[in-house]
Formats: structure tokens, C-alpha cells, sequence
């Protein structure tokens, strides 16, 4: 009786062949990898910070308090800084209960399964940054006069890949909305025409 062989699944990982769990191992290790490459540099400073920062007001307002206490939070205890692009976490402690807490100065949306973190303003940035025609270089030069700290290329780039997707997925909804009305405007030509006939 003729039987069916059963060929074996061979797994390589960089033209070597390993076995199945080392390889699920090694596909785990990549997507890790890239995961924690998405997320933005912090930079990392002690003390009040220097320099102009972009603050939303409101953001900020709503969270000077102590997540511990509830008490007043002031700028003035503020113990450094966490910045990533143009937004940051500021650390200040509580005189109340010491308590060292991380207030953010705009807003920002937490990582989930499949969107990435971001601030706001970062992504505004790379918008105006676009919108106007420029790039990270000149862009830079531009806060630099401003007194506010740049943007690493890393972040630039990030937000004009999130800017850009967002841009296409308009234009084309503007084009099939332009398109739609381009085709109305026909059929009532049409009728028109139809009437003069
Ligand atoms: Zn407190």
C-alpha cells in the first residue's frame, strides 16, 4: 500500500537549520527587539529643567497632584525631567508626603497592542514640520532659536512615518469623496443635457 510521506518542517534562522522551539525563541527575540526600538528615546535630566518646553495647560493643570496624597503639587519641587521630543514627564516631589510623582506636560496616548506611545505634540510637530517643508535639520535650528531642546532624528522620523500614514489615508478619502461628487455633478450634466435633446 502506498503511503503519503510525512516531510518534516525544517526551521532556519539565519541560514542555519535549528530546531522548532529555538526558532520560535529567536522570532520572539526579534519582535521584541523592534518593539522596544519603536518607543522613544527618553533624555533623562536632574533638577528643574532648562529651557522653553511646550506646555497644554490644561494637561498640566489637571495633573498637579499627588497620586499618593491627592495634595497640591508646585513646579518649583520639581526634581528633573523626562523628555521625549518635545513632550516630558516632569518628576515633582509632593511636600506633603514626598512622594516623587510624574506629571505630564501635554498629552499623551499610552502604548497598546497595536498603537504605539505618543505625545501629541510630537506628532503636531512633525505635521508642521511637513506642512511647512521642512526637515529634522532645519527644524532643529528653528527650536534652537526658540531655546527649546530638539528632536532626535530617531523621534522625527517616527512621528513623520505615524504623520505620513495618517496623510495618505485623508488624501485618499478627499479623492474618493472628490471623485464621488466628479460623477453626481456628471449624472446631473447628463439630465441636463438629456432635457435640452
Ligand atoms: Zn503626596
Amino acid at each position: 500500500m502506498w503511503r503519503a510521506k510525512t516531510e518534516k518542517k525544517i526551521f532556519k534562522w539565519k541560514n542555519e537549520i535549528v530546531s522548532e522551539q529555538l526558532y520560535n525563541s529567536r522570532l520572539k527575540q526579534r519582535v521584541n527587539g523592534k518593539k522596544r526600538k519603536i518607543k522613544d528615546k527618553e533624555e533623562i535630566c536632574e533638577g528643574l529643567p532648562e529651557g522653553i518646553r511646550h506646555v497644554d495647560f490644561r494637561v498640566i493643570v489637571e495633573n498637579l497632584y499627588c497620586i499618593k496624597c491627592k495634595e497640591n503639587l508646585f513646579l518649583r519641587n520639581s526634581e528633573g525631567e523626562k523628555r521625549r521630543g518635545l513632550g516630558s514627564f516632569l518628576m515633582i516631589r509632593c511636600e506633603t508626603c514626598l512622594y516623587l510623582n510624574s506629571v505630564l506636560t501635554s498629552q499623551f496616548q499610552s502604548a497598546t497592542e497595536d498603537r504605539q506611545s505618543m505625545f501629541d505634540i510630537n506628532a503636531r510637530c512633525a505635521l508642521g514640520a511637513i506642512h511647512s517643508g521642512l526637515g529634522c535639520t532645519q527644524l532643529n535650528k528653528f527650536l534652537a532659536v526658540l531655546n527649546v531642546p530638539p528632536l532626535s532624528q530617531s523621534i522625527y522620523k517616527r512621528y513623520e512615518k505615524i504623520i505620513g500614514i495618517a496623510v495618505e489615508a485623508v488624501a485618499e478619502e478627499s479623492c474618493l469623496a472628490a471623485a464621488k461628487e466628479e460623477r453626481q455633478l456628471t449624472v446631473e450634466k447628463m439630465e441636463e443635457l438629456k432635457k435640452l435633446l
